[in-house]
């Protein structure tokens, strides 16, 4: 309260939100001012029961003018320069109109999101994994899409993020777990040489740090009757490793279940070594960055073969992700890189197709000229790795 001056004015609206009034202030800059050193107060450290704790803050700022009717619209659009302070580095956001174009937006997807789920306009499109050495199919990744009645076929990268913020994305997940689940069942009860076929089903952040997700994927599992082994969960380092003490219980607990787990896009995120040591997972995700880029000798190149045998050291294998050209394919065989999916072997395919690869698992086998000689560069050992806990 002693950050502010006499005559403004400060409430709390709800939770950790509070709103301050500023009076007789002499424009944005003094604002902005006055703001930072209410930030740099609450940043400071105090105790609780003897403890130093941190916190911070997020500061969204509207000034007030002639344009505004209501008191309400001034704190609607405090509130959403609030939101874009937290996404920022700052701290500190000052409303702008394109701010609220961009709220609009989202509002716009969040509501058409709610009716896709109940209109179910969502579709599960499956991309081939292939198993690099033999070039047979082996599983798929589902991969969400959503069918827009008009703006067509909307990729994940555009609804995920507001799926996230508005809790959506947990029916969601669990509609995409449900139905591919369904179809993976559906294939492996055709033949026996489908039994082994596997799949992979993405998990968002927010999903993973939910207490009731084992409850939910055990049903699943009951529901439709697959083999746990053969579903695997791709949780994003980022997930892992911000909360990696939680995040170790959970993977334990998902474990018991007897499904697989992956790590995604491995490589963005910043991975504890020790951490990584302790999680219980079967599989590392080369990131598409690292792969679409590997050259000989380049240094993507040398993070692929360093996280490859990073994953032998560990007990997991490896699915390089986002594999194009032969060039690519031929570096992964020889640095003896299990698993591979990319658009050299297929984009995202809907169900329709991806039952015709089921049926065809050997068809990437022409891809390869029939006698490719398999050698290890003279000059590059294998890595080896140790690890101490
Ligand atoms: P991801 O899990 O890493 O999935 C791989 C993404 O890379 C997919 O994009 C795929 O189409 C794309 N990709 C695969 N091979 C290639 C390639 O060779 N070249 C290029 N340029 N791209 C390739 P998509 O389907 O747009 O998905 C983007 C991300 O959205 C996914 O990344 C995942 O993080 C998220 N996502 C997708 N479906 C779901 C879902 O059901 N739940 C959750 N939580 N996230 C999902
Ligand atoms: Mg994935
Ligand atoms: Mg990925």
């Amino acid at each position: 309260m002693d950050s502010v001056r006499e005559g403004d004015l400060v409430a709390r609206f709800s939770g950790d939100e509070f709103g301050v009034i500023l009076n007789n202030i002499n424009g944005i800059e003094e604002t902005i001012v006055l703001a930072d050193m209410i930030r740099q107060r609450i940043a400071l450290p105090f105790l609780i029961n003897g403890r130093e704790v941190f916190s911070s803050v997020s500061i969204g700022i509207a000034m007030a003018s002639k344009d505004y009717n209501e008191a309400e619209e001034v704190l609607r659009d405090a509130d959403i320069a609030m939101y874009h302070a937290k996404e920022g580095t700052k701290g500190i956001e000052v409303f702008d109109r394109s701010m609220h174009t961009r709220a609009l937006t989202l509002l716009q997807i969040e509501t058409d999101l709610r009716h896709a789920i109940e209109r179910k306009e969502l579709c599960a499109y499956f991309q081939p994994i292939i198993e690099i050495q033999s070039m047979k199919l082996v599983g798929f990744e589902s991969l969400i899409r959503w069918n827009h009645p008009t703006k067509g076929l909307v990729p994940p990268g555009e609804f995920i993020g507001v799926s996230e913020e508005t809790n959506l994305i947990i029916p969601m997940t669990l509609w995409m777990l449900q139905h591919s689940c369904e179809e993976l069942a559906r294939w492996q009860n055709q033949s026996p040489s489908n039994k082994n076929l596997f799949l992979s089903v993405n998990l968002s952040g927010k999903h993973f740090a939910r207490k009731d997700l084992v409850t939910q994927i055990r049903r699943v599992l009951v529901e439709t009757q697959i083999d746990p082994s053969t579903l695997k969960l791709e949780i994003t380092e980022s997930a892992v490793m911000d909360n990696a003490e939680a995040a170790i219980k959970m993977l334990k607990e998902l474990k018991q279940l007897g499904v697989q787990l992956s790590i995604d896009d491995f490589g963005t995120g910043y991975s504890s070594l020790s951490y990584l040591h302790r999680f219980p997972i079967d599989t590392l995700k080369v990131d598409r960055s690292f792969v679409s880029t590997m050259e000989d000798g380049s240094e993507n190149g040398e993070i692929v073969r360093t996280v490859i045998s990073l994953a032998k050291t560990l007990g997991m294998n490896v699915v390089a992700e986002g594999i194009e050209t032969v060039h690519q394919l031929h570096q992964l065989r020889i640095l003896n890189c299990e698993y591979g999916q990319g658009y050299l072997f297929s984009r995202p395919v809907p169900l329709p197709e991806a039952d015709t690869m089921v049926d065809d698992k050997l068809r990437w086998q022409k891809i390869l000229p029939p006698r490719v000689q398999m050698k290890t560069p003279q000059n590059k050992p294998p890595i080896q790795i140790g690890l101490t806990q």
